[in-house]
C-alpha cells in the first residue's frame, strides 16, 4: 500500500525522560522509524513523501494557544539561565490551581503538558508538524479513493489532547486524520491498538457522536496513563456511548486481544462507520520493553486482517513500539495481514 514517511523525523531526538522517579533514556529513538521504513521497503510498499498541507488540518484539532506554545517553547525555555536542553515541565495546574492561562514559559509548559514524558527539543515543533502532515496526506489519499494508506508518524500522537501533549506525543496525528476524513465521511471510527490507552484521542472526541473512539490497551489500573482508559469512560453529552474502552489484563496475549478486537469491530459495524483510522501502536508485542501485553508477531498479522475485513476506507497511523529488534516486523506484519499476504520482515 502507499506508505508516507518524512526524511526529517530524526531532528526530534529526545535524549531523556522521567520515569519512576529517575531520569532515564528516552525510548522514542529515530531508529524506530528507520527500522519500519526498511521493512516496508523490503515488503514492496509504495514509500512516498507527502505534499505540504499547512497548519489548517492541525488547527482543526488543536487550540491556537497550544500550537503557539509548541512553536516557541524551546526558544523561550532556553532563555532561562541554567535550563535543561529540552523543555521539561515540572509544575502543573492540578486540582484547584487552575487560575487562567499563564504567561511565563514554565507556567505554559505545565499548562500544556500533562506529564514529564514528552521533552520538547529544538526541532520538535518542525518534526511534529511534519509527522501530522503525513497523517493528513494519508487521509487526503483516502478521500481521493485509496482503499488504505499508512502514515509512518514519528513522534506519535495518541496521547495529545487539543491543548496538551504528553507521553512522547505533541500533535494527535490520528485525530487529525480522523477530522480530515470527516470532510466526506459522515461517521468515522478511530480504533487504537497501542498498548497504552489513547487518552488524547479520547479527549479530542469525548463529546462527539460523529466519531466513534475505541481503545484496546493494558488496564490502566496499574499502568500508564493511569487516569484514563477505564471501561466506565463512555463519553459525555452527544458523545455518550461513542467512546469504548476495552482494557485488558496485564500480559494478555493474542486470543484475549483478538476477542476484544471482535467486540470493537461489532461496535464499529453498529455505528455504521464510513471510514476507519487505526492508531497502530505495536508496543503490545510480547517483547516490547513497555511490558504491558503479550501479542505475538502472528497476532499483529491477525489484527491487520481483522481490521481489513471491516472493508472500510482506512488510514493507518503509526503510534508506539519501542523494541528496535521487533517493531519493524510487528508493523510490517500488521500491514501484510491487512493486505492478506505475508511479510518478509524477520
Ligand atoms: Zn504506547
Amino acid at each position: 500500500m502507499k506508505a508516507f514517511f518524512s526524511p526529517h523525523h530524526a531532528g526530534h531526538r529526545p535524549s531523556q525522560t522521567f520515569r519512576h522517579g529517575r531520569i532515564v533514556a528516552n525510548r522514542d529513538l529515530p531508529t524506530r522509524a528507520e527500522n519500519i521504513l526498511a521493512a516496508l521497503r523490503a515488503d514492496g510498499h509504495d514509500l512516498l513523501n507527502a505534499s505540504a498541507h499547512g497548519l489548517k488540518p492541525i488547527a482543526a484539532v488543536h487550540t491556537p494557544e497550544y500550537l503557539d506554545f509548541l512553536r516557541i517553547a524551546w526558544v523561550e525555555w532556553r532563555k532561562i539561565e541554567g535550563a535543561s536542553e529540552d523543555v521539561f515541565p515540572y509544575i502543573f495546574p492540578v486540582r484547584g490551581m487552575d487560575n487562567g492561562y499563564p504567561s511565563s514559559i514554565v507556567g505554559r509548559a505545565g499548562y500544556h503538558m500533562h506529564d514529564c514524558w514528552a521533552p520538547i527539543g529544538e526541532h520538535t515543533w518542525a518534526v511534529a508538524t511534519d509527522s501530522a502532515n503525513l497523517a493528513v496526506e494519508a487521509a487526503e489519499q483516502v478521500l481521493r479513493g485509496e482503499r488504505a494508506v499508512y502514515a509512518l508518524c514519528r513522534p506519535s500522537g495518541h496521547h495529545a489532547f487539543p491543548d496538551m501533549g504528553g507521553g512522547n506525543c505533541f500533535l494527535n496525528n490520528a485525530a487529525i486524520a480522523t477530522e480530515h476524513l470527516r470532510q466526506r465521511f459522515r461517521r468515522v471510527a478511530l480504533i487504537d491498538v497501542d498498548v497504552h490507552h489513547g487518552n488524547g484521542s479520547q479527549g479530542v472526541f469525548w463529546r462527539r457522536d460523529d466519531v466513534l473512539f475505541i481503545s484496546l490497551h493494558r488496564d490502566p489500573i496499574d499502568y500508564h496513563p493511569y487516569f484514563a482508559g477505564h471501561a466506565h469512560e463512555r463519553g459525555e453529552g452527544r458523545g455518550l456511548g461513542f467512546n469504548l474502552n476495552l482494557p485488558l489484563p496485564a500480559g494478555a496475549g493474542d486470543e484475549a486481544f483478538l476477542a476484544a478486537l471482535e467486540t470493537a469491530c461489532a461496535r464499529i459495524a453498529t455505528f455504521q462507520a464510513e471510514a476507519l483510522v487505526v492508531s497502530l501502536g505495536v508496543d503490545a508485542h510480547e517483547e516490547d520493553p513497555t511490558a504491558g501485553l503479550a501479542v505475538t508477531f502472528d497476532g499483529f498479522r491477525r489484527i491487520g486482517a481483522r481490521l481489513a475485513a471491516l472493508n472500510l476506507p482506512t488510514v493507518l497511523v503509526q503510534e508506539g513500539g519501542y523494541n528496535m529488534d521487533t517493531i519493524a516486523r510487528c508493523v510490517a506484519g500488521a500491514l501484510a495481514g491487512f493486505e492478506g499476504r505475508e511479510t518478509t520482515a524477520a
